[in-house]
């Protein structure tokens, strides 16, 4: 059995995350990081520690759903102590802790996905294929989210974007623009805008446009359950153990 920590255990994947390794065959619970007391029960026999060296080394697989700056705080502890495989699922995270999520990948294996779907990495495929093919379409990307995320705009949307850039030979830094307001003028040729809405309790929906003159295509992923990332996670850990130390993507681990 693999034996898993969570890291972020109280949070809306973390709980699933503990109820999805309940009912698994190959991997178990064995640890979870916590800041303060944790609000529900967990299975007898799982250490809960906020000691992040305990946690690493009670575990043979890290998963991290939490947010960038504990990201951070994890990796550093990681290359310092404890060399074990990590998930990193947690979005928005900027240049140096990306950086830093590279270093800790010289060290040990390291999967950084920010989107734990296949639908997901298979509308990425897609829209990768439309944009070259359909190199006149003006590219657009509408994402909604519940009311409770933080980063804007998701992590799945800068992807499917940076995708779209890559597929014309643009860096997307010099073209993505994220609102339109007052006298802007005409859309530039290669400008891609990413668009965020906020509310309820939308899991996560992701709607990319290919706009034409007389047509167009827009492709779109819903998820319709948190637990579809959760057990997405487990599964590309069980694949991440087996592997030396490496910056790996979803795409690694499914063979996609
Ligand atoms: P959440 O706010 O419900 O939970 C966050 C968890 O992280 C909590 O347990 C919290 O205690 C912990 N945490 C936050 N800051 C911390 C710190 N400084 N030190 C230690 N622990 C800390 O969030 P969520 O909805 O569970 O999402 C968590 C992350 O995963 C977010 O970045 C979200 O965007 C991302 N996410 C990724 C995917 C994917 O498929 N990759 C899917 C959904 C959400």
């Amino acid at each position: 059995m693999i034996k898993v920590g969570i890291f972020g255990a109280t949070g809306r994947i973390g709980k699933l995350l503990i109820e999805s390794l309940g009912n698994d065959n190959e991997a178990k619970l064995s640890c979870v990081f916590v800041r303060n007391e944790l609000q529900y029960s967990i299975p007898e026999g799982v250490l809960v520690t906020n000691d992040i060296k305990v946690f690493l080394e009670s575990s043979d697989l890290i998963i991290d759903f939490s947010s960038p700056e504990a990201t951070k705080i994890l990796l550093d502890c990681a290359i310092d102590n404890c060399h074990k495989p990590i998930v990193i699922g947690t979005t928005g995270l900027n240049d140096m802790q990306k950086d830093l999520m590279l270093a800790a990948s010289l060290k040990m294996p390291i999967l950084y996905a920010t989107n734990m779907s296949r639908g997901i990495i298979v509308l990425n495929q897609i829209s990768k294929i439309v944009a070259s093919t359909l190199k006149e379409s003006d590219i657009e990307i509408v994402e909604i989210h519940h009311n409770l995320k933080k980063d804007s705009p998701s992590g799945t949307a800068l992807n499917l974007a940076n995708t779209c850039a890559k597929a014309r030979g643009l860096d997307l830094n010099k073209i993505r623009i994220s609102g339109r307001d007052g006298a802007i003028g005409e859309r530039s040729k290669d400008e891609i805008a990413v668009m965020s809405l906020r509310g309820g309790d939308v899991v996560g929906r992701h709607t990319i446009g290919f706009y034409m003159d007389g047509e167009y295509i827009e492709l779109t992923h819903n998820a319709t359950s948190r637990m579809t990332f959760a057990k997405g996670a487990i599964n590309v850990g069980k694949w991440l153990v087996k592997q030396s130390a490496g910056l790996y993507s979803i795409e690694d681990a499914l063979s996609m």
